[in-house]
C-alpha cells in the first residue's frame, strides 16, 4: 500500500460491536475474565490496550517495521532502550542529539555504570574509532537538532552489523513520511510522537519500532515491567493525527523550502541551515536517504541582538520549545532546548548564541515570511 493509505488504515478495523469506523478510546484499566484462567487476551491496562495496539501497528507499518512499542514520552522510549544494555556496557551516540537525550544518558544513565562516547557521526570513521570491546549500541539522530547534521544510515547499519551492535535512529525530525531508517538496516527507530506524528501540539508521547523478534520481546517486556505507557486518549489523538501525516509533511516541507530560500537569498541571516539547500554540506546524502527535507530550518543571525529581535518581535511564530505541530514555532536552542549542554560543547558544534530554530508550520507561507521581516525591521 502507499504511505497515505497505510497512514489512514493500518492497524485499524471497524469496532466489532457497532462498526464504529474510528478505533474507540478504550478507557479501561482492566478486562473481565469469563472464568478462571480464561481471558480475552486483554488482562490489564498497562499490559494491553486496544487503542494503543492500533497506534503501535499503525506507526510500525509507516516505519516499514513489524512491531511498535509505545511510551508516555519520547524520553520514556529513549530510557526503555537502556533495558537492552547493562552496567559495564558502552554506547556510541551522535554528539548533537536532542538535549534531553544528552541529559538522560550523560547525567543519569552514567550513574548506572553505562559509558557513553559522544562523537560526530556525520563521519563514519569517528564511529568506528569510538567502538570498544564493551560497545553494545550505536545511537544516532539524523538530521540532528538544531544543526541538521546528517548521518549515513546505511553506513551506520553496516558498522553495527559488522561489530554485532544494536543500531538505533531517532527519526523524529523526518517522520516516517520522509525517512525509514529500518530500510537501511537500522535495528530500532525512535520517535517522539509529540512532534510530527501527532502534529497538533496537544500530547506528549514516544514510540520504538523494530522488526527484530528478540529486541521486540525485550522492549515489550520493559514497556510492561517499567510501565511508561501512554494513555488511551493520547494514543487515540496520535492515531487521529497520523491519518493526515502525508498532507501535513508535504506542506511543512513546501513552506520550509520557501522560508530557507528567502532567508538565504535575502542575506537577512548570516547562515541558513536546511538539508534541502544546495549550501547544506550533506545535501547529496540527504537526497539519497530522505524522500524530502522536512520542516525544520535553523538560521544564524550573526549576533545576539539580531537573533533577539527576531525572537522577541515575531508574532505568528510562537516562541516555544517543541516542534512539528501545524503552527509555526521559533526557539533559541542555546538557552532553551540545549541549555543543559555545556557552552564549550555547544560552541564546538556551531550551536552559537545567535542561532535561531524555526519549526515551520503549515500556515500561508507569505504570512510567515512577512512575520520574519517585520520582526527584523521593527
Ligand atoms: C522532543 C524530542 C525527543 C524527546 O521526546 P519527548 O516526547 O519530549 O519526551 C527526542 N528526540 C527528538 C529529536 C525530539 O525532538
Amino acid at each position: 500500500m502507499g504511505f497515505s493509505t497505510d497512514a489512514i488504515h493500518a492497524g485499524q478495523i471497524p469496532e466489532p460491536i457497532t462498526g464504529a469506523v474510528i478505533t474507540p478510546i478504550y478507557q479501561t484499566s482492566t478486562y473481565a475474565q469469563s472464568e478462571l484462567g480464561k481471558s480475552t487476551g486483554f488482562e490489564y491496562g498497562r499490559t494491553h490496550n486496544p487503542t494503543r495496539q492500533a497506534l503501535e501497528k499503525n506507526i510500525a507499518t509507516l516505519e516499514k517495521g513489524k512491531y511498535g512499542i509505545a511510551f508516555a514520552s519520547g524520553l520514556a522510549a529513549t530510557h526503555a532502550l537502556m533495558s537492552l544494555v547493562k552496567a559495564g556496557d558502552h554506547i556510541v551516540v551522535s554528539n548533537n542529539v536532542y538535549g534531553g537525550t544528552y541529559r538522560l544518558y550523560e547525567l543519569n544513565m552514567k550513574n548506572y555504570g553505562l559509558d557513553f562516547s559522544w562523537v560526530d557521526t556525520t563521519d563514519l570513521k569517528n564511529i568506528e574509532q569510538a567502538i570498544k570491546p564493551n560497545t553494545k549500541m550505536i545511537y544516532v539522530e539524523t538530521p540532528t537538532n538544531p544543526m541538521l547534521n546528517i548521518t549515513d544510515l546505511k553506513g551506520v547499519a553496516e558498522i553495527a552489523k559488522r561489530n554485532n551492535l544494536i543500531s538505533v535512529c531517532d527519526n523524529t525530525f523526518m517522520s516516517p513520511y520522509f525517512q525509514n531508517p529500518l530500510t537501511f538496516g537500522i535495528d530500532i527507530v525512535l520517535h517522539s510522537t509529540t512532534k510530527y506524528l501527532n502534529g497538533h501540539s496537544d500530547i506528549i508521547g514516544g514510540i520504538l519500532v523494530t522488526s527484530d523478534e528478540k529486541l521486540h520481546e525485550r522492549l515489550r517486556y520493559i514497556q510492561n515491567a517499567a510501565g511508561g505507557v501512554p494513555s488511551p486518549f493520547d494514543c487515540w489523538l496520535v492515531l487521529r493525527s497520523t491519518k493526515t501525516l502525508a498532507v501535513r509533511m508535504k506542506q511543512h516541507e513546501a513552506n520550509a523550502i520557501e522560508l530557507a530560500n528567502f532567508l538565504e537569498q535575502s542575506g537577512l541571516a548570516k547562515k541558513v541551515i536546511y538539508p534541502g539547500l544546495k549550501s547544506h554540506p550533506q545535501h547529496e546524502l540527504a537526497k539519497q536517504q530522505m524522500r524530502g527535507f522536512g520542516g525544520m530550518v535553523s538560521a544564524d543571525f550573526g549576533d545576539i541582538n539580531s537573533a533577539k529581535k527576531v525572537l522577541n518581535n515575531i508574532k505568528i511564530f510562537k516562541l516555544a520549545e517543541s516542534l512539528g505541530g501545524v503552527e509555526s514555532l521559533i526557539c533559541h536552542p542555546a538557552s532553551m532546548t540545549h541549555a543543559s549542554v555545556p557552552k564549550e560543547e555547544r560552541d564546538k558544534m556551531g550551536l552559537t548564541d545567535s542561532l535561531v530554530r524555526f519549526s515551520v508550520g503549515i500556515e500561508d507561507i507569505e504570512d510567515l515570511i512577512e512575520d520574519i521581516k517585520q520582526a527584523l525591521f521593527k
